[in-house]
């Protein structure tokens, strides 16, 4: 099952996503870790990037496609893959189902997750990651039982740079800019439904379900 979630900054792609691949048993391709890893390792890829990303600017499209193209041509995606950030913008799709079409294979269901702007704002400003083992918390929603430290590692928690204040406007002012375009592509194809986010994780986790059984049966 070849999936798509979108949804602004802070509606909980991440953590949806992480559950769809470990229910599904498909590969999670967040195009925002990938480009976080190679900024934390120094790649070239990284430094290219990392003045956008902390600007909460999108990241020239011509490294983020390649960045996708080589992780799609894995063996793990063959079966499928829930992409999470990607695409980000109308050319981005574009050629996401031009890849897609050289592999004889399609997107099977696109997932708009809606949350209003004031809870996105007070989800992202909570949020805390651990740089060592990855692990992320929510100092209100998904509270560490070692409040500033990782359960996992005992690493010191952080926060995300562009999740301060301002970067997390400019996140939301492109994303307002460029959501739409890319809605109606999908819904032309035939392939959007949208889900309200604002219920808690397991709501959430669960409507998704629903709307990817159909999907799911159709595959299998
Ligand atoms: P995310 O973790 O998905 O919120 O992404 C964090 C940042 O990475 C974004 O604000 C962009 O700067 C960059 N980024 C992630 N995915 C893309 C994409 N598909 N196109 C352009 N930039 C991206």
């Amino acid at each position: 099952m070849r999936i798509i979630l979108l949804g602004a900054p802070g509606v909980g792609k991440g953590t949806q996503a992480k559950l769809i691949s470990e229910h599904y048993k498909i590969p999670h391709i967040s195009t925002g870790d990938i480009l976080r890893g190679n900024i934390n390792k120094r790649t070239s890829l990284g430094l290219k990037a990392k003045s956008y990303i902390e600007k909460g600017e999108l990241v020239p499209d011509d490294l983020v496609v390649s960045i996708v193209k080589d992780r799609l041509e894995k063996e793990d995606c063959k079966a499928g893959f829930v992409l999470d950030g990607f695409p980000r913008n109308l050319y981005q799709a574009k050629t996401l189902s031009e890849i897609l079409k050289e592999n004889k294979c399609m997107i099977d269901k696109v997932i708009l997750i809606d949350v209003n702007k004031a809870e996105i704002l007070e989800r992202i400003s909570g949020r805390r990651f651990c740089r060592n083992c990855g692990a992320n918390y929510h100092i209100k929603f998904n509270p560490s039982k070692l409040n500033d430290r990782c359960e996992k590692c005992g690493e010191q928690l952080l926060q995300r740079e562009d999740d301060s204040k301002d970067v997390v406007l400019e996140r939301l002012s492109v994303y307002s800019r460029t959501i739409n375009p890319l809605a109606n592509y999908y819904s032309a194809h035939g392939l959007l439904t949208k889900i309200q986010g604002n219920e808690g994780i397991e709501n959430t986790f669960n409507r998704i379900c629903s709307t990817l059984q159909s999907v799911y049966s159709l595959l299998v």
